[in-house]
């Protein structure tokens, strides 16, 4: 059985553990060449089996196995041929930082891993239908040039070169989401400025940690 079916099973519980997800909420993919691994509609993601990952062909489109895939399959695809240097889409619903969005507050860079590794700004796109067209459109047209895209009333879509660094993008929105959120109700945050947010993309230390992150698994 092809190794990433494992890989994908490790991030579908990392995801429910780091409460990025409730209940049959978010979803999964991997790219492994042509094929895109997906999960099935209507689990929770720490339930599913490694046959149970949803192999699609990218480009044909043909389906291996029975299950249905994620009703977000379009926006997954969508992801993957937009960018061809990415191997994993982690699409998430969580609560802090969809609070925090669908009362119009984005989240802004205030400390250097989020530059280092969430990017120099996130988007937030405003509230579309999900699953289907319109969620992709919106998605990859931000995916094109951002790692991390917010979903008003819905959620967070994370990219990476690897499900790890997909992961870690989301985990880290969120955490994010919790300090801005303590951040403001304890008073006035200090946002970096562009020269400081600069200064973290030139550090070499950061090179260094972001490339970590593509490496481990
Ligand atoms: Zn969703």
């Amino acid at each position: 059985m092809e190794k990433i079916r494992k890989e994908l099973c490790k991030y579908g519980k990392l995801i429910l553990e780091k409460n990025l997800a409730a209940g049959p909420g978010g979803n999964i993919s991997a790219r492994e060449g042509d094929f895109v691994y997906l999960s099935p509609s209507g689990f929770s993601l720490d339930e599913i089996l490694p046959e149970q990952w949803v192999k699609i062909h990218l480009k044909t489109g043909k389906q291996y196995g029975e299950l249905k895939p994620t009703c977000e399959i379009s926006m997954h695809l969508g992801c993957y041929i937009e960018r061809p240097d990415i191997r994993a889409v982690i699409h998430t619903h969580p609560p802090i930082t969809l609070g925090l969005v669908s009362a119009g507050i984005t989240l802004k860079p205030f400390y250097p891993d989020f530059v280092a590794i969430l990017g120099s700004e996130i988007p937030l796109v405003d509230y579309v239908v999900p699953a289907g067209e319109e969620i992709r459109q919106a998605v990859v047209e931000q995916v094109r040039k951002h790692n991390v895209v917010l979903l008003k009333n819905h959620g967070a879509v994370s990219v990476g070169e690897t499900l790890r660094e997909a992961f870690t993008r989301a985990w880290m929105t969120e955490e994010t989401a919790k300090m801005q959120a303590t951040g403001m109700a304890l008073g006035k945050i200090r946002y970096f400025t562009k020269k400081e947010i600069k200064e973290i993309e030139n550090l070499k230390a950061e090179d260094y940690r972001k490339m970590l992150l593509k490496k481990m698994k």
